[in-house]
């Protein structure tokens, strides 16, 4: 066997954790404090920004210690970056170790590495079921900022072959991924569902004229209605990967998707927005992660994404942390009669009604009263529905504490990508 195939296979040995997550932690937990120290001695920022937190450098000494930092929010990246640009003094290498400069929305900068040695978006693209013989296009956007570059890179470690389309395009894309019998599609999960519409479009045979086996799809949500929808019409997994930019792969589905497993190579906690403190395994919080990036580090960066970590284990047998799938944005909460609705809290109560299809909460203001309303679509037909709406109403006024309407709606009603919570008040 030539060093190019050993290297091509070798990533797959991965697909099966070996090492216990202690052992995994002691080794985390070095790294850790390696980043750390490394920024405290380059970046002008991070010195600044834990001296004026009052932390020693001294006291800091593994991962027990790292609930002692401050969080970093992306709005404080941004006005570090305006203060001293373009990368606010966050970056721990001179200009010219730059390989790119990526330019994220809004203008943010982002110093790229001259080597990607990021192990996480393969580890993601391996345990989704991407393999080295694949062929897979990459649909995610290679203009100014890193994702496709990222994943791009990724696929050369496990040793597949991409097709580098980027977005938009859709009839070539159906052509490239008919002509060149294309296995694997990376994107978001909309832009794979317009592909297969476009397909069917021009009259394909969608099981037969492709050859789709696997998707990896990101940087949006992944409604289970629009995953059941693509999986059926093609007959292919579509497994979900998250992360950042800044941050890189945070967490990624392996086939049997019952969460997000987080990669060996970065840290990541669930912590309460307002404390930064860790809460417990089971408990909603905001993802904050921190990677080891030796060109931009990103030391507990605040994600504005809510999770929690799962207690249970995977079949796969992956013994790290796994976190469930993202209930939201901090952000995205609605105020109903004075009371914080977050779309995790309307999905816990929803999730106890194994009759649920899918579901939408509409909020509206009759005579000067706000008005929750439940949209449920259900599984199959119920013969007594208004039993089901009383036992429903019952959970929701437990569970959010203010009452709610349910209203059955049939199959179909709620689109596909849709709001959680849709605020329907006018203000005038
Ligand atoms: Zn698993």
């Amino acid at each position: 066997m030539s060093s190019v195939s050993q290297e091509r296979g070798g990533f797959f040995d991965r697909d099966r954790e070996t090492l216990d997550w202690g052992k995994r932690r002691e080794a985390l937990s070095r790294k850790f404090l390696d980043i750390f120290r490394f920024a405290m001695e380059q970046s002008e920022a991070y010195r600044r920004l834990y001296g004026e937190a009052g932390i020693e450098v001294s006291e800091i000494k593994g991962l027990d210690d790292l609930e002692k930092l401050p969080i970093l929010r992306m709005e404080d990246l941004v006005e570090r970056q305006k203060k001293d640009p373009p990368f606010g003094g966050l970056e721990t290498v001179t200009p010219d170790k730059f390989r790119r400069i990526y330019v994220n929305p809004g203008l943010i900068w982002q110093p790229g590495e001259w080597d990607y040695d990021d192990t996480s978006w393969a580890e993601a693209l391996c345990a989704g079921g991407f393999r080295k013989a694949d062929r897979i296009i990459n649909t995610f956007n290679y203009h100014l900022w890193p994702l496709a570059f990222m994943l791009d890179e990724s696929v050369k470690r496990i040793g597949a072959t991409v097709v580098p389309t980027g977005v938009g395009n859709t009839l070539t894309q159906v052509k490239v991924m008919q002509m060149l019998r294309i296995t694997g599609f990376m994107g978001t999960p909309s832009f794979l569902m317009t592909l297969i519409q476009r397909a069917e479009g021009m009259g394909l045979d969608l099981k037969n004229d492709l050859h789709l086996e696997t998707a990896i799809v990101g940087a949006e949500m992944l409604p289970e209605s629009l995953r059941s929808r693509i999986q059926d019409k093609v007959d292919m997994l579509v497994r979900q990967i998250y992360g950042t930019v800044f941050l890189g792969c945070i967490g990624y589905e392996c086939r049997h998707a019952r969460g997000l497993h987080v990669p060996d190579n970065i840290i990541v906690e669930v912590v309460d927005p307002q404390t930064g403190k860790q809460v417990p395994p089971g408990a909603s919080g905001e993802i904050v992660a921190t990677c080891f990036n030796r060109t931009y580090p990103m030391i507990r960066m605040a994600t504005g994404d809510l999770s929690t970590f799962s207690t249970e284990a995977c079949p796969c047998g992956r013994t790290g942390p796994m976190l469930k799938k993202i209930l939201g944005r901090i952000d995205q909460a609605t105020k109903v009669r004075g009371t914080f609705v977050h779309p995790w809290q309307t999905d816990d109560v929803m999730s106890r009604f194994s009759e649920v299809f899918k579901y939408q909460v509409v909020i509206t203001r009759e005579a000067h009263r706000d008005i929750m309303t439940f949209l449920v679509e259900l599984k199959e037909d119920s013969a007594r529905p208004e039993i089901l709406q009383a036992r429903m109403e019952r959970a929701i006024k437990e569970g959010l504490t203010i009452k709610g309407v349910v209203k059955i709606v049939p199959r179909g009603s709620i689109p596909d990508l849709h709001r959680k919570i849709e605020d329907r008040r006018s203000w005038e």
